[in-house]
């Protein structure tokens, strides 16, 4: 028997990088999985797959019921689908702030508000969202992207305190800098690619980033029994960026 032998598990954004990774882990481990994502065409069974935009509340609400039609219930939400956002306060005008909050922050509450009424079924509830060390470390040219995860960060803690007597746990991750489809784009966009991941690794504690295969590690626990008195947490999955000093100061 594995902990997750039984499990109704959907989780958003999983067509791609820690999405994807998490929603094969927890279907390895025996878990029923459902996907729900923009572009699920290359999501494959046994995942089940859903198309949604969580920006979309009519969407949202046709896809989570319809996954847990499908599943025959529900008992983990993994609210992970997100974007990316640079530069300073000076460079994303409102519609981008509305843009990216929209996507980042309301579109986990739209699939959280979708998903509860089944989670309060189940006997094992958990919500895990994917945060990130943005919520708590100065980082230079995110201020956007920041402010997006200091709301995920925040409404982890507020939930769990809302669902904590109905038997639900809520908690995040927060990953560091981690080798997705994401980082490929960002990478991309450098003069010399292969230079830039050099220095990005270089800038790691552990020298190399993140896979997402250890982020999908330690949401399968946030959203497995093993964590079961665990809620209002945030699970660092950054190679000790935010907790390192490697350098005496
Ligand atoms: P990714 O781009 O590889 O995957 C994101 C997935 O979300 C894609 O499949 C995309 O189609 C889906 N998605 C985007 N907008 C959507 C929408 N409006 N509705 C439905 N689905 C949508 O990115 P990733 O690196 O796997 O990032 C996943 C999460 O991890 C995000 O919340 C991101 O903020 C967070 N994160 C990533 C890193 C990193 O370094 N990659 C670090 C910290 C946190």
């Amino acid at each position: 028997m594995s902990d997750f032998d039984g499990l109704k598990a959907l989780v958003t954004g999983g067509a791609s990088g820690i999405g994807r990774a998490t929603a094969e882990l927890l279907a390895a481990r025996g878990a029923q999985v459902a996907v729900l994502d923009l572009d699920p065409s290359s999501v494959e069974k046994p995942l089940l797959a859903y198309s949604a935009d969580v920006t979309d509340d009519a969407s949202v609400r046709t896809a989570v019921a319809a996954a847990v039609a499908d599943l025959g219930g529900l008992d983990v939400l993994v609210n992970n689908a997100g974007i990316g956002a640079h530069g300073t306060v000076e460079d994303n005008d409102d519609a981008e702030w509305h843009r990216v909050m929209d996507v980042n922050v309301v579109g986990m509450v739209r699939v959280a508000r979708a998903a509860l009424p089944h989670l309060r079924a189940s006997s094992h509830a958990a919500i895990v969202n994917t945060c990130s060390i943005a919520a708590t470390a100065g980082l230079p040219q995110r201020a956007l992207y920041s402010a997006t995860k200091g709301a995920v960060y925040s409404l982890t803690l507020a939930m769990a305190a809302d669902h904590v007597r109905e038997g639900i746990r809520v908690n995040c991750v927060n990953p560091g800098t981690v080798d997705t489809p994401w980082v490929g784009r960002l990478l991309s966009k450098a003069t010399d690619p292969a230079a830039e991941r050099a220095a990005l690794e270089a800038r790691q504690p552990t020298g190399r980033l993140v896979s997402a295969a250890e982020v999908a590690g330690a949401v399968a626990y946030l959203a497995s029994p093993l964590s079961g008195a665990t809620t209002g947490t945030a699970l660092a999955v950054d190679g000790g960026m935010q907790g390192l000093r490697l350098r005496p100061v």
